[in-house]
């Protein structure tokens, strides 16, 4: 029979969900496949515990309970409070020590952590659980009144800031805890905290705790359990504090992932000259070199290191310092690689000399680290080559295209002095632009469209939007672990850290550099070189990657190039993978060969209106446009047609026997004359007409929304010739190719097609004169006839127009204009705020496919034109053809390829192995 007091005293009844996860000292609930609830550091610290690495013990409150929090007014599920006292109950007798126990007191950090890694965006708190009792059990515990001390007072400072919101409340203003710490130090006389004593620690905790009553009108709490709660509250109401909110909004993370919230046993670094703490990366993240690297400070917390308020030293030197915990830390940096399978980020603490493990997780890394790990992984046969596919993410690869420093530039600059200051190499690239001091400022320079470099002593969470919006950034103080170092790399920002000569004052908005007599102000010209952490004054061109020179401008040879080897090599292991078709949009030789060599397989879209920009061929173009009969424009069309033939002559001869996909006229005619008096004259002089005919032709052309006008196939309706000439110049230059030996297959594709009719029209046209070339060349030649599916109609009738067409190709910019019923050329007004505040749409619908509107209408264009037509050839060929995730979206519906511009063929491919990879 069960006895009532058994019953009442058990906490946890088990109809209760588990809110709580235990961890270390013997019993661990959680794993690493559990961060949808338990956060990567919670899963992660699971994960070390169940290895057997030295983890201090503690448990997780699941995300589930963030979620309910903002779901019912910032509450908690009712049984949270008994699974918290059970979790902390089971550290106390892991450790033999009581919360609040004034004689032998347990203390504990309060941590976020997120499904995703959100460096630095949410709220920690340290040491808590210390009061003016408890304190006194410190000192017992450590014998070191000074570091007992030093402890409480930063408690109550990151305490007054996190939970009790006493912050700096203009941009100017220095951290009000600060300055009372400046001013103690000029009482005392001592330049260094270090240097204060425990008797001067003792007397900041009590200014501290005043400034906090004085400045917030509250009492700091001194009951362990409310300052838990307080933190628990504060970690969870930090997902939603201003910082977490524009880093989701970059990094693409969800509202609804929530926080978990980590309470873990204090370990100190900061107990003596024995104890320390540190970050370090399994492989170098900047280059992906396979060696241990890493930065470390004794006599420190965790903070220290990350804040970047003091240098750290290189890891290497922790074999000096205790050679016992070094070469342990080597055993868990090769028990976590094998374990994990990938290059891992990890923070630990020696407390007197015992080394414990407080975080790992898997390392950010630069585009470079990203190859290099993936590849040497591979040798090491810890991954396989698909995994090596997925280790990269493909907007990264964009790193690895991106400029570098003109050489001769770089050695003028060297040569006359201009490198003022070396940082630490922080995030690679090259940077140039005009010196801003504060976020605010590198978003407002961004804005007009001026190339910034954001400059602090040390950049904070709150600098992310600047950050962003800046070119470079350049910090005084920080390592590579450093805030602005580990943000700016996962950007892929330029990025020079702890440039320790720099003299920066915010409030003059200038800078001087140590030993050099120089003032940069604001607005003064700055480069940097985030591959070797120079600093220079002055503009410096820029030059493309290593990529890219061996590809594109082919100045170097591959085998001189180890970046673009590594790169080659990810690609052929992606193309290995993937199951989509990449092509390129390309309207003239060169963007074909540019694509080509960045691996595209076809021309997706060739816009031939593109075409009549060029020299001499916007005269008989405004002369068709101008015609006012069959004849004169027949005239005009002859004119075009030879520089029209041309131009397909040379596309075929770059792009050899693979397809190219050229598009009829679709072009928005106000585009091609002028609106003004003068513009308008010139057009009547250069064609011999009168001014007023011309005036007169502008006017009857206006169209309210020329996007939505006489565009497309309309066109090719209303004047036949002018598809007709186009034909003839595509076919005749095939003819001509084909002689010299070249299977060109040309895939002639009518735009705007919304009616069955519309394309039978111009199919027609495009098959006459097909059969007219071939009999008149006396060639055999192959073609296609196809269509976009840019408009509803066409998308709803897909299954009529599959009787006609050979082929599709989804006209996303389009069609997704017309299915959301917005201007495609000026929504920015109202999408901007429409995906950022209100979230309505997750992305902005022109970049991103919206997978339930104009996906859906992909999906049933799809299914109704294979209907018809089961071996119908489907692509994509708007903006979105370039776009990683709606790539994935393509490979699930079963299209052929997908098209983008030549830049950003790499990136489908990886994307499209990625998403192969991915459906298994
Ligand atoms: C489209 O609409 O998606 C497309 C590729 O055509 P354009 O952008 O030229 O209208
Ligand atoms: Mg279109």
């Amino acid at each position: 029979m069960a006895r009532p007091q058994a019953k009442a005293a058990r906490p946890t009844p088990r109809s209760a969900p588990r809110f709580v996860y235990a961890f270390g000292a013997g019993r661990t609930d959680g794993r690493a496949g559990m961060k949808e609830l338990l956060g990567g550091k919670g899963a992660n610290l699971a994960e070390m515990s169940r290895l057997g690495l030295p983890v201090p013990p503690g448990f997780t409150i699941s995300t589930a309970v963030c979620t309910y929090y903002y779901a019912h007014g910032r509450t908690y599920p009712p049984a949270l409070r008994a699974q918290v006292s059970d979790g902390l109950a089971r550290v106390e007798r892991a450790l033999g020590r009581r919360f609040g126990d004034p004689a032998n007191p347990l203390l504990v950090s309060v941590r976020s952590g997120a499904r995703a890694s959100m460096p630095g965006m949410m709220d920690t708190i340290l040491n808590l659980g210390l009061n003016d009792r408890t304190v006194e059990g410190l000192i017992a515990q450590s014998g070191n009144a000074r570091f007992a001390y030093d402890s409480y007072r930063r408690f109550v400072q990151m305490y007054g800031d996190v939970v009790l919101g006493l912050k700096p409340e203009t941009k100017e203003e220095e951290d009000p805890f600060e300055v009372v710490l400046q001013a103690k130090k000029r009482a005392r006389g001592v330049t260094l905290d270090t240097e204060l004593d425990a008797d001067a620690l003792r007397e900041l905790v009590a200014e501290f705790k005043a400034l906090i009553r004085t400045r917030r009108g509250v009492d700091f709490p001194e009951e362990p359990q409310e300052q838990l709660w307080g933190a628990i509250g504060a970690v969870f109401g930090s997902w939603m504090n201003e910082r977490a909110i524009v880093y989701r909004r970059l990094n693409e993370i969800p509202e609804s992932w929530g926080t978990a919230v980590t309470v873990q046993a204090m370990v100190f670094g900061n107990m003596g000259p024995d104890s320390g703490t540190g970050v370090a990366f399994t492989r170098d993240a900047a280059t992906g070199e396979n060696v241990f690297y890493g930065e470390f400070l004794m006599n420190a917390q965790g903070e220290d290191v990350v804040a970047g308020t003091r240098t750290p030293l290189p890891l290497a030197e922790l074999e000096r310092e205790n050679a016992a915990a070094y070469a342990e830390l080597g055993k868990v940096r090769r028990t976590l690689e094998r374990h994990y399978r990938d290059m891992m980020d990890i923070e630990f603490t020696i407390q007197q000399r015992r080394l414990y493990m407080l975080q790992c997780r898997v390392g950010k890394r630069t585009a470079f680290a990203a190859i290099r790990i993936a590849g040497d992984m591979v040798r090491e046969r810890l991954i396989s080559t698909d995994e090596a596919v997925l280790r990269v993410e493909p907007e990264q690869l964009n790193q690895l295209l991106r400029p570098i420093f003109d050489d001769g530039e770089k050695r003028a600059a060297v040569a006359e002095r201009r490198q003022v200051a070396r940082g630490l190499n922080a995030g690679p690239g090259a940077a140039s632009g005009r010196v801003v001091f504060h976020a605010d400022d590198a978003i407002a320079g961004a804005e007009r469209g001026q190339p910034v470099i954001l400059v602090r002593i040390e950049t904070s969470p709150e600098d992310i939007g600047g950050m962003n919006a800046a070119q470079g950034i350049l910090t005084a103080r920080g390592g590579m672990t450093s805030h602005a170092a580990l943000v700016a790399r996962q950007m892929g920002k330029v990025c020079v850290a702890g440039c320790e000569p720099l003299e920066i004052d915010y409030r003059a908005r200038e800078m001087r550099v140590a030993g050099r007599d120089l003032v940069i102000k604001e607005g003064d010209y700055l480069s940097l070189d985030g591959s070797t952490g120079e600093v220079f004054i002055g503009q410096i061109a820029t030059t493309p990657s290593e990529v890219v020179r061996v590809l594109v401008d082919r100045s170097l040879a591959p085998a001189d190039a180890p970046v673009y080897q590594l790169y080659a090599q990810l690609m052929k292991w992606a193309d290995k993978a993937r199951r989509l078709g990449v092509r390129a949009n390309a309207d003239q030789p060169d963007q074909c060969a540019n694509a080509i060599a960045f691996g595209a397989e076809g021309v997706g879209l060739c816009r031939t209106e593109h075409m009549f920009f060029g020299e001499g061929k916007i005269e008989p173009v405004r002369a068709m446009i101008l015609a006012t009969t069959a004849d004169e424009r027949r005239a005009a069309l002859a004119k075009l047609l030879p520089l029209q033939r041309a131009d397909f002559d040379g596309i075929f001869r770059e792009m050899g026997a693979r397809p190219v996909t050229i598009r009829t006229l679709d072009p928005p005619l106000h585009e091609f004359l002028p609106q003004d008096e003068a513009g308008q004259r010139e057009v009547a002089d250069s064609l011999g007409m009168p001014l007023e005919r011309v005036k007169a032709r502008v006017a009857a052309l206006h169209e309210f929304n020329p996007m939505l006008g006489f565009r497309g196939c309309r066109l090719g309706i209303v004047y036949p010739e002018i598809t007709e000439m186009q034909a003839r110049a595509i076919f005749e230059a095939a003819a001509n190719v084909r002689r010299d030996g070249i299977r060109v297959e040309p895939e002639i594709m009518i735009p705007l097609v919304g009616h069955v009719k519309e394309l039978e029209r111009q199919a027609d046209v495009v098959r006459r004169v097909a059969g007219e070339v071939m009999r008149e060349t006396e060639t055999r030649f192959r073609y296609l006839v196809g269509t976009m599916i840019e408009v509803p109609r066409g998308a709803l009738t897909a299954h009529e127009i599959a009787r006609v067409a050979e082929f599709f190709s989804f006209g996303t910019n389009d069609l997704t204009q017309t299915a959301l019923g917005v201007s495609r050329d000026d929504a920015g007004r109202f999408l901007v705020p429409y995906v950022a505040e209100f979230a309505i749409y997750e992305h902005d619908p022109f970049e991103s496919v919206d997978r339930e509107g104009v996906g859906e209408l992909m999906r049933i264009a799809l299914e109704k034109g294979r209907r018809t037509s089961p071996k119908l050839k489907i692509g994509i060929c708007g903006e979105h053809g370039g776009d990683p995730a709606t790539i994935a979206f393509c490979d699930e519906l079963g299209l052929d390829y997908v098209s983008c511009s030549p830049f950003r063929v790499p990136i489908a491919r990886l994307a499209a192995a990625r998403a192969a990879l991915r459906r298994v």
